[in-house]
């Protein structure tokens, strides 16, 4: 995802296990309730308490993922294993009992193929990469080439009369997670997403980025990119956190050159679909509230935090409600977006598809932050009403004292659910205790031991409770 939901501000719950019970230093705050302030929440005291006891009490979405990612593993846009995830995702909603259909999409195929670097002077030594998404092959055969390192564009921009037939390596180091900032990411991805092209228009012959992640065990971490069509096409690949820095104190003694091969190629787009399970709203069934995330990951490790989780927390959530039998008011829809990581394909589809849809679409919420334990809400709206929003999600949020996810504030919503949000929608993005999620983010180490049980179902309760609050109150909650 773009993951810029990570640059938030402070969250007073402060530190957050995410499992057991709440220490005795942390004020509870579902016993913060003032008996003579009434709220619109008070008639669903009970029906969040029943959705989170039972949530926590379930282990189904832990189940699901384990099935998702041992079994059928990471799942590219265009891999037969994103064909089986969507046929998987669509029969387990099925078998869950909610109205189930795949909705068609084209999505970009793109194939890694082999790939290999090294350092070969002043040093003969291998190093760790992935090539970006989307990346061109290089020549067969590889390049070898000079290494220019920067720290920034602007030092690109400053120096680039050097950058001509170099392999620019852009060190740049991604800020730790702290509970007032949230991550670094969103301010050092861009170089991955840009900077061949930048490079490029200096006349480089390739890029190497230094993996976006705060912490590494030398796992280098894929992810996005794009070339600027005015710009030649250079072959770019990640270097883990520790080559980079080797690679940078080399290069301040004396020249460096290195040796990388790719085979990264664009096939015709590939058939895909979105995955739509439903739960039928009562009494207003053509207003909708939908819970999303999405289904696709990179090709490398399993998709486990990214996003199979926030698959399963959708998917469970629905599952919950049906099982407690709440049916709200209003339609609840999971739908898990194709093509998220490169593309957007399915977000953007939904959105064009079901545009006549989005004035009854009361609220659309995503999870794609990994299975940590929830912290809150951010809420992404036309900015007339953001205020509006906040506080009425904010007074939601409140059933959610026991499991401590009572932060809301406006921030990102989410990428699949970003096309909804200028055609009028309110949207929220699920938000976690980010500290670990980038360490394994886009990696081989993205696998299902990072996930824990228990965050992962108090995820599940805390979009449960928004979404049947937000299908069954009567107003909207940006009225
Ligand atoms: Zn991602
Ligand atoms: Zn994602």
């Amino acid at each position: 995802m773009k993951h810029l939901l990570l640059l938030l501000a402070a969250c007073t719950s402060s530190q957050q296990s995410g499992v057991g019970s709440t220490p005795t230093w942390i004020a509870d705050t579902s016993s913060f309730t003032p008996a003579s302030s009434a709220s619109f929440v008070d008639p669903y005291r009970d029906a969040a308490s029943k959705i989170i006891a039972a949530a926590r009490a379930d282990r189904g979405a832990f189940i699901k993922l384990q099935y998702l990612t041992d079994r059928i593993g990471h799942r590219l846009s265009g891999s037969p294993q994103l064909d089986d995830a969507i046929a998987w995702a669509a029969a387990a909603m099925k078998a869950d009992g909610h109205d189930t259909r795949l909705e068609p999409v084209m999505v970009p195929h793109w194939v890694r193929g082999a790939e290999d670097a090294a350092i070969v002077t002043p040093i003969a030594r291998p190093i760790k990469i992935l090539g970006l998404g989307g990346t061109v092959a290089t020549p067969k055969g590889g390049i070898t080439a000079p290494v220019m390192v920067v720290k920034s564009f602007e030092e690109l921009d400053a120096r680039a009369s050097e950058a001509r037939g170099k392999l620019v390596l852009y060190d740049v180091a991604m800020a730790v997670w702290t509970e007032a900032k949230g991550s670094g990411y969103g301010e050092v991805a861009r170089y991955r997403t840009r900077g061949a092209s930048a490079a490029a228009n200096y006349g480089a012959v390739g890029v190497l980025i230094r993996s976006v992640t705060a912490h590494s065990l030398r796992t280098p971490h894929t992810g996005a990119m794009s070339y600027d069509p005015t710009q030649p096409k250079i072959p770019a690949a990640a270097v883990t956190v520790e080559d980079s820095q080797l690679i940078a104190r080399l290069s301040v003694q004396g020249p460096v050159t290195v040796k990388l091969s790719l085979e990264g190629k664009l096939l015709p787009d590939a058939k895909s679909a979105n995955v739509i399970g439903e739960l039928r709203g009562r009494e207003r069934p053509d207003e909708i509230v939908v819970i999303g995330a999405h289904i696709d990951s990179w090709d490398v490790g399993q998709g486990a935090n990214d996003d199979g989780a926030g698959c399963v927390i959708m998917m469970q959530a629905l599952t919950t409600l049906k099982r407690l039998q709440l049916t709200p008011r209003r339609t609840i829809r999971v739908v898990l977006f194709t093509n998220e990581e490169n593309g957007l394909r399915g977000g953007k589809t939904y959105a064009e598809e079901h545009a006549a849809e989005l004035p009854k679409t009361v609220f659309a919420i995503e999870a794609d932050s990994g299975s940590f334990a929830p912290r809150g809400f951010g809420i992404e709206t036309k900015p007339e009403v953001t205020g509006k929003v906040v506080a009425k999600v904010s007074e939601i949020a409140s059933l959610l004292g026991a499991i401590r996810a009572t932060k809301v504030q406006a921030s990102h919503g989410g990428a699949d659910i970003g096309p909804m949000v200028s055609k009028g929608v309110p949207t929220a993005g699920l938000d976690v205790d980010g500290r670990t999620y980038f360490d394994t983010h886009h990696t081989e180490a993205d696998t299902l031991d990072k996930v824990d049980p228990a965050t992962l179902a108090d995820s599940v309760a805390a979009i449960a409770v928004l979404a049947y609050v937000i299908a069954e109150m009567p107003g909207r909650v940006d009225d």
